[in-house]
Parts: C-alpha cells; structure tokens; sequence
C-alpha cells in the first residue's frame, strides 16, 4: 500500500492556494485611496488617486507642474511668459501648452465683456499686489500712464505665434495658470489609465470618477482669512471647480479693503459684495478663469453671464451686518441635488 503524503496537494494545499487567492483578490480591489502632496506655483498641491492598482505618481505630478511653471510663471525670469513680455512686437513662439491658456483666456476675455484681462498685470503691480507687495496706491496719471498698454486687444494669436502691438503690454497669467496646471495633471493621470482620481492646486480642483462607488466629495470654504472651514460640500464628478474670492489676498488700508482683483475697465480694484465665487466647469482652466471673471463683473452681471454661458455657480455675498448670505444658479442646484 501507498504511504499517504501527510499533507495531501488535494485536500489541504489546494484549498490554501485557493484561500490565499481569495485574499488576494479581495485586497487588491480594495478601494485604497491614497494622497499625494506638494509644492508648486507659489502654492500647495494635492492628488488623491482612489483607482485599485496605483503606482508612486509623486514625482511624476511635480514634474508636470514644474513644467508649467517654466513656461508660464512671471517669477521665473526665464519663463517663456517672461521672454514674451520683454520681447518686442514681432511674433514669438509659443509652446502648445501656453497657446492652449492663451486662447482660452482671449475667449473668455470676450464673454466676460472684458472683465477677465491677462494683461491687467501692471495695473495689479501699481496697486502692490506684485512683488514685492506693498501698500501703495497709485495716482490717476500714473493709471492713465499704464491705461494704453493694458487690454487684451493688444494681443494676437496666429498659428502657433503670439504677437502684442505695444512692447509694453505684459501678460500676467496668475488667474488661470493654476487651473490649467490641474487640467495637465488630470490628463497625464487619464494617459496612464487612471480613472478615480482629485487633483488640486491652490484650491482650484478637478474630480474625475468616483471615491468608494460614490462621486467625490469637495467643499466650498467660508470666505474667512481661517483656512479650511467648510461652507458646502459639493459631490462632483467628472467635472472642475475653482474659487475666487477677495477674503485671503487683500490689503487693508484706513479700515477700506483692496482686492487684488483688478477691473480692467476701471484700473481698480474691485469693491461690491462678493466674497467668494466658485464655478463648476469641464475644465479647470475655464473654471478658474471665470471665476475671477465674475469676481469682477459683480454678482448681477455674474449670474446673467453664467447662464449665458452654463456655468453652474454658487456665490457667498457679504451683508451689511458682516454675515454671508449665499446665492446659487439652477445648475448649482441640480449637481448638489445629484449628491443626495
Ligand atoms: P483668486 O483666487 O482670487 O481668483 P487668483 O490667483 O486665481 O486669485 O487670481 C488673481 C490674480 O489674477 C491677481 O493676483 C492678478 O495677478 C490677476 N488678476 C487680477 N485681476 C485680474 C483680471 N481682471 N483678469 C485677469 N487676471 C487678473
Ligand atoms: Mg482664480
């Protein structure tokens, strides 16, 4: 008679592959979600990725967002925005990706009614909210000075050129850059097979699929200079969001409040009751864009534009007594209601 093996293949180790297996399986489908954090652009950066199988992207983030910042940055002096604000008025190349910003920026320059300028720069400078800051306020002959360098209409595109007709029109790309830089990110994780995925940088966000079989959840703060307390949370899925409000980056001066939010059509700063705007949008670039756009045009002009232009928008305005009131379009609405 055959010795019996003392640990039969069939009925013990078998089952235990089997059982491992299982292990396995049920593991590595686990939802784990996993954050990325950083620095870019002056300001912090955040990726959750929620897809089953991951890989380290830490590195592979910063690279994309150092690479707009090379290009787009008016800190870096080497910057090919900085190059094309020293160059003189013959046309310049320009990289794809800053021909996608600027193209995006001249449009909606135009919806806005002129209430989103790049080149309102050195009219952000004369106020001091360059750099360094400071608390200057300029004279009118100074503003009238600046006045015939300042517009978007100074500026064209042809092909993959850029040209401006006065040498001293400027390009200041601080109200859009950073969104676009989430939409870079976004779309270097989609090539790589990713699809749960939350990409951040200074506040501004893109949220792609969903977090444990539910869409994301992002909040809209309070517009306080206390970071982090949470107004709204918002499900969003497949879609952008940006804030822009006066509630952090502004001056006080003889008890008045400057914005560093420019009215290009007035050369000053802006001063009605909007304390925050947020826009949701399909890209980040436009998101971040028109937010400022409508942080300018005041919060009548805002609503009209932005169902001109079907975006959903939520607005915290200040009342006379300090406290906010919020006021919402029928597409804002209809997202939150998707969430419950
Ligand atoms: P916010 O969160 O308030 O939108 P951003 O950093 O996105 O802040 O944009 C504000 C910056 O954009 C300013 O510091 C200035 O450089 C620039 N800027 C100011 N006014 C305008 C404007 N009307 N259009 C385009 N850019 C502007
Ligand atoms: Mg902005």
């Amino acid at each position: 008679m055959e010795a019996k093996p003392l640990y039969s293949f069939r009925r013990l180790i078998l089952p235990a592959i089997f059982v491992l297996g299982l292990f396995w399986v049920t593991w590595s489908r686990r939802p784990a979600t996993t954050a990325y954090y950083g620095q870019a652009m002056g300001t912090t950066w955040s990726v959750q990725l929620a897809d089953a199988r991951q890989h380290n992207i830490q590195e592979e983030v910063q690279g994309q967002l150092n690479i707009v910042n090379a290009l787009m940055s008016t800190y870096q002096p080497d910057s090919e925005i900085s190059r094309f604000n020293r160059h003189d008025t013959t046309s310049f190349d320009l990289s794809t990706d800053t021909l996608k910003v600027i193209n995006t920026a001249l449009k909606v320059h135009e919806s806005s009614l002129g209430a989103f300028d790049i080149t309102v720069g050195p009219v952000v400078n004369a106020w001091g909210f360059g750099f360094p800051p400071s608390l200057k306020t300029p004279t009118e002959k100074e503003l009238t000075a600046l006045q015939q360098y300042i517009g978007s209409t100074h500026l064209s595109i042809a092909q993959n050129t850029l040209q401006k007709n006065t040498a001293n029109t400027q390009i200041d790309l601080s109200a859009i850059a950073k969104g676009y830089a989430v939409d870079k990110v976004s779309l270097h994780l989609q090539s790589l097979g990713y699809e749960n995925f939350l990409v951040e940088v200074g506040g501004e966000l893109y949220a792609q699929g969903q977090k444990d079989k539910q869409s994301w959840l992002v909040g809209i703060e309070q517009p306080t200079k206390e970071q982090g307390v949470i107004q709204l949370v918002l499900p969003l899925e497949n879609k952008a969001l940006a804030t822009s409000g006066d509630y952090r980056n502004y001056k006080e001066r003889d008890g008045k409040r400057y914005s560093h939010t420019i009215d290009p059509r007035t050369l000053r700063p802006i001063e009605h009751n909007v304390a925050s705007i947020s826009v949701i949008a399909d890209t980040v670039m436009e998101a971040d864009a028109w937010a400022t756009a409508l942080n300018v045009a005041g919060e009548e002009e805002a609503f009209r534009l932005a169902e001109e232009y079907d975006l959903a928008i939520y607005m915290l305005l200040r009342e006379q007594d300090g406290q906010f009131r919020s006021r919402s379009n029928a597409a804002f609405a209809e997202l939150l209601q998707q969430g419950e």
